[in-house]
């Protein structure tokens, strides 16, 4: 985002910001999911997830046509706040508490997901503080700043990566949902009434870098919000095709001038910035694109992940391989000596020094070939290379691809420029 637009910069700004931002920004108000409780078990559930888990018990029996009605349903009622009405699906539908299997269930009510704690050691001098829920306040009160010193024009945009923390009530599914998690966020600040299309123009780009990870395209949809966010005029999810069903990943927002007037308004600073190809003061329009890392990461694990039969009439034989595109392995290339002695090491050692600088390498002596091997399949290291007694005649090793796991004879100093190669 930053590197290949040259109208985005980066920043990196506070958790703890002034506890008024929050109220200003809406989410003292209105971050809030409804939730009920199960009278039985003491559990609490959000109302969404529940009524999620029943269309998707619904689509295991092959109802979808029952499971696509139910969900529509619930955005209605969502997006009206209408709590009797939830309360009333989740009773019809016979929805069950997981752990007392009862239906015995207390009113739908609202909770509001920020953490929040004490500024300042002394009780009468405290004041209560608030965890960031989402990166992107931190660039709403920076954006003069930033607009300033980057000298930058309209339209520009704005990206940090950092922690953003959420009271969820479920968190689970592994690094899915957290309660402290990593959000990379751009807001992109444009002329008012030209957000319909920067909108539309920030989903294809979005798709595209996602296409970049080397995703196939039926893994992924777009989902348009029914119920809309106190601060947007459009917004949709691109959705990930996780194990566990289509799930948001990415979530793509017009937010009109919401959080920049809030601001100005709560902060009594001006929020303005001067055009001066039309000559005029105004206060930008926002699209946002919100991804968060930790989901990424999950997805990219998620697609990667093959377990692989590879029994011959022989012998049984299994492996378990991260197929990640090469540029995204973690772990490029891992290099090998055959044997700890002859030698063999210090050689493998020279390969390393030749590689390290440029990217991240391995070096193991331990345990047979073929298991080194399969060590590094399961962390998705797309190249192995192995220094053995050959090496020290002819100056060549052995090179094995991750996914073929086909072998070649290469010259030990091209390693380098092979693997180079393959990573960019
Ligand atoms: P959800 O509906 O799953 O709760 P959201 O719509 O509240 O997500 P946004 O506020 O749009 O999420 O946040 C942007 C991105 O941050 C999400 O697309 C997701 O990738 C990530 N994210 C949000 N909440 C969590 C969480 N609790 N754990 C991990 N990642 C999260």
């Amino acid at each position: 985002m930053t590197q290949m637009h040259e109208n985005i910069v980066g920043i990196d700004a506070a958790i703890f910001m002034h506890p008024t931002t929050w109220k200003a920004s809406g989410h003292v108000d209105n971050f809030n999911d409804p939730m009920i409780d199960n009278k039985d078990s003491k559990k609490r559930y959000r109302v969404d997830h529940l009524i999620e888990a029943k269309a998707e018990e619904m689509r295991t029996e092959g109802r979808d046509d029952e499971a696509d009605g139910l969900l529509d349903d619930m955005d209605k009622l969502l997006a009206k706040d209408d709590f009797d009405g939830l309360r009333q699906l989740i009773v019809n539908q016979g929805i069950k508490c997981a752990i007392s299997k009862t239906s015995n269930w207390t009113e739908v009510r609202q909770f509001n997901l920020m953490f929040s704690t004490q500024m300042g050691s002394v009780s009468d001098e405290t004041n209560e503080i608030y965890l960031r829920p989402e990166t992107a306040q931190g660039i709403f009160v920076n954006f003069l700043n930033v607009q300033k010193t980057g000298r930058l024009k309209i339209p520009f945009g704005i990206a940090q990566i950092g922690k953003a923390f959420r009271n969820e009530i479920v968190a689970r599914q592994f690094i899915f949902r957290m309660r402290e998690f990593e959000q990379m966020e751009m807001q992109y600040f444009i002329r008012p009434g030209t957000q319909k299309e920067w909108y539309e123009s920030w989903k294809e780009t979005r798709m595209k870098w996602h296409l970049s990870l080397g995703i196939p395209k039926e893994k992924y949809r777009f989902h348009d919000h029914v119920k809309l966010a106190h601060y947007a005029d459009a917004a949709c999810d691109i959705e990930y095709d996780f194990p566990f069903g289509f799930k948001e990943v990415e979530g793509i927002h017009s937010r009109t001038d919401f959080d920049l007037k809030n601001h100005q308004e709560y902060s009594k600073k001006k929020m303005q910035y001067f055009d001066s190809e039309v000559n005029q003061n105004y206060i930008p329009y926002v699209i946002e694109t919100s991804i968060g890392l930790d989901r990424t990461i999950l997805m990219m694990l998620s697609e990667a992940y093959a377990e692989e039969d590879l029994s011959t009439a022989e012998k049984q034989d299994s492996r378990v391989v991260l197929r990640f595109p090469s540029k995204i392995s973690p772990m490029k290339l891992a290099v090998l000596p055959l044997v700890k002695k002859d030698g063999l090491p210090e050689i493998a050692r020279t390969i390393m020094d030749d590689c390290k600088s440029q990217f991240r390498c391995f070096y193991e002596e331990k345990d047979t070939i073929g298991k080194r091997y399969r060590r590094m399949d399961a962390i998705g290291t797309p190249f192995c290379v192995t220094v053995d007694q050959q090496t020290k005649q002819d100056n060549t090793v052995t090179i094995r691809y991750r996914d073929t796991m086909q072998q070649e004879r290469i010259a030990a100093d091209k390693v380098r420029e092979i693997v180079l190669k393959e990573i960019q």
